[in-house]
């Protein structure tokens, strides 16, 4: 079966105004959505990415803004990557030492170039530098100049006791295949996919548990073009790995089941369509509050309730 790689990376924030800013000004995304938790509609869900929100692109967040941190463990998605042009690398090591962005030398992992570094929340995250990293889609109405810019997800770190579990899902429902083994990382790489085609899965063997909080990943969602290859991916989960998702639920911007994985992540299977222009053009992708229909008639009460962007 063959998979497209990541749709989009959900994870868990503390003030929503700190939140934004890092990402929008700091990292120079695109805010795509800016809608609330659909279970808990006093909050907000966030989503960033390039210009039209291109699945492979997506980083969200549930900003909370009491949430006590979290600790990375097994479990647990350790690290969340993006890829920025290779010669740009040195340009984002400026940018962090001039907004004070606390982040760590560069480093070598399969033979590519990366600059880790960490959210205001902590969260832990990776530039990594591609050398063909070209003319894709991306957000250039941001002060990060277009040849720097970020170009969608390179991958994420899984921290596992083992591989084996997961890789299996990896390789049998998501269509990846490994591509190398560095140290304690067992690489799998996607084919077809321009971005968030690598899943990297770092083991660990005994280490403590992940504990979530501000700065944890929430979950991974996988891509699928349609309802019919989501469907063709739960029936494999179930015959081949006796795993059991959630009913699918509609997203508003794509359609989704959940399911736990062995290792313990939270996986999500989110289709491509319809996607995030659905309710707001392009051109003003994230510039106000949307609603799905259940919550338009609370409009001024949530409205009121949630905390200020700045914006
Ligand atoms: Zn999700």
């Amino acid at each position: 079966m063959s998979g497209n790689g990541i749709h989009h990376v959900t994870a868990i924030a503390g003030p929503a105004r700190r939140n934004l800013d890092f990402f929008t000004r700091v990292l120079g995304l695109r805010l795509v959505k800016r809608t609330v938790n659909f279970d808990d509609p006093g909050s907000y869900h966030l989503y960033y990415g390039d210009e039209t929100g291109t699945p492979g692109t997506i980083l969200t967040f549930f900003p909370w803004e009491h949430a006590g941190p979290g600790r990375v463990g097994i479990g647990e998605t350790m690290v969340t990557a993006f890829r920025v042009p290779e010669r740009s690398i040195g340009y984002w090591s400026h940018r962090f030492l001039a907004k004070g962005v606390t982040h760590e030398t560069i480093t070598r992992r399969f033979g590519q170039t990366m600059l880790g570094f960490t959210d205001p929340d902590g969260m832990k995250l990776a530039l990594v530098g591609e050398r063909d990293a070209g003319d894709e889609a991306m957000w250039s109405g941001s002060e990060v100049p277009a040849e720097s810019s970020i170009r969608g997800f390179h991958g994420v770190t899984l921290l596992l006791r083992d591989a084996e579990p997961t890789a299996a899902i990896l390789t049998d429902v998501f269509g990846f295949a490994e591509d190398g083994r560095e140290g304690s990382v067992v690489r799998y790489k996607v084919t077809g996919a321009s971005f968030g085609d690598i899943v990297d899965i770092h083991v660990a063997g005994d280490f403590l548990r992940g504990r979530q909080g501000a700065g944890s990943v929430h979950h991974i969602a996988f891509r699928a073009a349609d309802d019919d290859m989501q469907f063709a991916m739960m029936q494999r989960l179930a015959d081949n790995h006796g795993i059991r998702t959630t009913e699918q639920r509609d997203r508003h911007y794509f359609r989704s089941i959940y399911f736990r994985e062995p290792g313990g992540v939270l996986f999500e299977i989110a289709t491509d369509i319809p996607g995030f222009a659905v309710d707001e053009p392009v051109a003003s992708l994230g510039q106000s509050l949307k609603l799905p229909p259940q919550y338009e008639a609370r409009r001024p009460e949530i409205e009121a309730a949630l905390p200020d962007l700045g914006l």
